[in-house]
């Protein structure tokens, strides 16, 4: 196991389209496994391959500190394959140390790609699940939330900024309790 060094700011790989997995080797899943344990030395909540330098399709996402019932899951080749309705949340990412922004995203998405068993899998997200995989999807295509950011949105982060510091804390309505468990 390794801490893999991040990529940030304008590292130019950040740009870049990753290349689909063709096979699952020891080297790949030696990636997953360094990609967890970088992704936890900074208490993230998902990593996409080209953020530790690999252009490759592989994306990791543990929200289980904030979200119960989603376990930890890497994915290899995600693909979203439905989307469902649209959700404002704030973001921040690894890569853009600093920065956060309020992303417009789809509420539910249903994702299919392939386990580092080989595996197949499908399942549906939503809340933070689904915003954390089309996040880390995002990075697959060298795309970066402050693409998506949109200056009216922003307004939004502006003024729950000011609420915190009038103690009127407003997270709570960024968050959402719906869980549901993977299905492979
Ligand atoms: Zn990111």
């Amino acid at each position: 196991m390794a801490i893999l060094e991040l990529q940030i700011d304008d590292a130019p790989i950040l740009r870049q389209k990753a290349a689909a997995v063709e096979r699952i080797d020891d080297d790949l899943l030696q990636l997953i496994e360094d990609m967890f344990e970088t992704m936890y030395a900074v208490e993230g909540i998902g990593l996409a391959a080209p953020q530790v330098g690999i252009l490759q399709r592989v994306i990791i996402v543990d929200i289980e500190a904030h979200f119960c019932e989603y376990p930890l899951i890497a994915l290899i080749n995600p693909v979203i394959t439905e989307a469902i309705g649209e959700e404002l949340g704030e973001e921040g990412c690894l890569s853009l140390p600093g920065r956060r922004g309020i992303v417009r995203r789809a509420m539910e998405i249903t994702v299919e790609g392939m386990l580092p068993n080989g595996k197949k899998i499908k399942f549906n997200a939503d809340s933070l699940m689904a915003r954390v995989v089309q996040h880390e999807i995002d990075h697959l295509n060298g795309i970066l939330f402050i693409d998506r950011l949109i200056a009216e949105d922003q307004k939004l982060l502006e003024e729950r900024k000011e609420e915190v510091e009038e103690g009127k804390d407003t997270r709570c309505k960024i968050q959402n309790t719906r869980c549901q468990p993977l299905e492979s």
